[in-house]
Order: structure tokens, then sequence, then C-alpha cells
């Protein structure tokens, strides 16, 4: 597979060929850049191109059908490791959705299998998604091997927020910056999944560049309008936590909407500005414990009338 199979991000691409070219990959990188726009893939498709048996180092990417690339396909190569929920997880024989930060216990546990080096005698790539959730004590437990790395490794750490990451660890690595994913290119990926038209439209302009927030926004019925903002809160989860997630949510939707009623002609500067400064407000109250369902109430009522 190819790395322009990772749409929209031809420059991390192009980066990472370069590396394969001249046959020189750094220990250790850090992918950045909003969520949802493929770092994570890239992060993967550059660890088969890796691994590939077909075609190792190839500028342009792997095979992608070789068995290497099959089972790094599959996530079952014994050299590619994806330190994700799953992995922290079925480690520790808990649930994967509780599993909210890296912890150093997983992070250990891993060098000593990275140390070991590949098991087939070629690369061994270690794959970390929000790699920004690690703490203090994990940080270290990277550092010390990132310092020393065995020869033919390679840390990916996959982040949407850099500077969340220790300096330490973001000076040991190469940064290869992601950017937002136009428009453009979530229409086509929106459609692909089986999105109308229109609709895909409409989310591709209100995701802020990110794919997955594009789902996300679709799966929580955007851009719903509802009959009557003293309605809203109903159906709310009982759980406060889930109820302030569905509702910070659901003040993005109106935001965005709004922004896109603005940019269409649809909705006078004069008279939006002042609700999107009101919606700003109530996601700081939403934040500093005040009842979400009355907040959603107030949001609705902010644009009521527009
Ligand atoms: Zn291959």
């Amino acid at each position: 597979m190819s790395f322009s199979d990772v749409l929209g991000q031809t420059r991390p691409g192009a980066i990472l060929g370069r590396f394969l070219k001249k046959g020189r990959v750094p220990a250790a990188m850090v992918f950045h850049g909003p969520d949802g726009v493929g770092k994570t893939m890239m992060a993967l498709e550059f660890a088969k191109a890796l691994l590939c048996a077909e075609r190792p180092m190839d500028p342009s990417g792997s095979c992608g059908t070789c068995p290497a690339c099959v089972s790094a396909s599959k996530r079952t190569h014994p050299d590619l490791k994806l330190v994700d929920t799953h992995y922290q997880g079925s480690l520790r024989e808990e649930d994967p959705a509780k599993q909210k930060t890296l912890r150093v216990d997983t992070l250990r546990h891993l060098r000593k299998d990275m140390e070991f080096g590949s098991m087939m005698g070629c690369w061994k790539v270690a794959v970390i998604p929000a790699a920004h959730t690690m703490d203090i004590a994990g940080a270290s437990a990277l550092l010390k091997i990132m310092e020393e790395p065995p020869p033919k490794t390679l840390w990916i750490l996959v982040t949407s927020r850099l500077e969340s990451l220790p300096a330490t660890v973001r000076s040991r690595a190469f940064l290869v910056p992601f950017n937002p994913l136009s428009p453009a290119v979530i229409r086509g990926i929106l459609i692909e999944r089986g999105l109308e038209e229109r609709q895909a439209r409409d989310l591709s302009e209100l995701c802020d560049g990110s794919a997955s927030r594009a789902l996300e926004l679709h799966e929580a019925g955007l851009p719903a309008a509802v009959a009557d903002p003293f309605d809203a809160s109903e159906g709310l989860p009982r759980e406060l936590y889930l109820a302030r997630a569905k509702v910070e949510l659901s003040i993005f939707c109106i935001e965005q909407s709004l922004r896109l009623r603005l940019r269409r002609g649809e909705v006078r500067y004069t008279r939006a500005a002042p609700a999107l400064q009101g919606l700003g407000a109530l996601r700081r109250h939403l934040h500093s414990n005040a009842d979400p369902g009355t907040i959603l109430t107030l949001a609705h009522l902010q644009v009521e009338n527009l």
C-alpha cells in the first residue's frame, strides 16, 4: 500500500519516503496534528514499509500483499506493536474502554519486548497512539530506550497534543507534522462510508478538518434542530460526565452550524457574533459544574431566532 493511500497527507508521506530512500530511519518519531487526519494509519503504513518482505524500504510504501504486510494489516505481526487501549487492556486483563492513560507498567513491558529486537531478523516497530496520555514515570521508562535504541527498532509516538508530550521525549524524536484535511478529502471519505452527498458536504465544512470528528458529528445527529429548546435536555445520560460530554458535543454542533450559515450568507455577522460569544460562555459554565441540561437549553435559545 502506498503512502498516498493515506488521503490528504502528501507532505508527511514524502518525508517518510525520503527516510526510506536514504536507508536511514530515526529511532523515534512523533507524528503530531489534529485528531482524525490519518496519523496512526500513516504510522502503520510506515511500519509496513519497513516490515514488507516483498519490497522492504520502498520509498512509496509496502507491497500490501506479502505475508508480512498481511499480518501487519491484521495486527498479528510479531514485530509490530500497536500500543493502544486494547494492548494495555489485554496486558492488565481489564476492559479496553477503561484505559484512559498510558501506564508506566505498559511502557516497561513494551520496552523489554523492544529490547529483544525483531523476531524475524528485520525491523521492530512500536506505534503508540495517544502518546500524550503517558505520565512522567512512563516518559522516563521510554527515555531510557530512546537514549540507547537497539538497532533496527523504531518508536512512533502519535499525538494530537504535542505540547502535552514531555519535552525530553520530544527533543529525542523526529517530529512529523500532519495538517487538517481539506473539506474535499473529508467529503470523499464520508461518501465512501455511505453518506449522502449533501450531508457529506455539510459535515466536511463543520468538522475542522478531522474525518473522525465528522463521523462523530454524524453519529450525534448533526446538525439537529430542536422543536423546543426546553425539551432539548430530554434523553441526556444520567451520569454527569456522560451528559457533560454530550452537551459539549451539542454546543460544538450548534456553533459549527452557525459558522456554516454565516459563511453561506444566511445569517448576518452582527447577529451571529454575540450568539457565538454566548455559546463560548456556556461552554465555560459547563466546565465549572453548571447543570448540563440547563446549559443545553440555553445553547439552543442562543440561536433560536437567528
Ligand atoms: Zn509486503
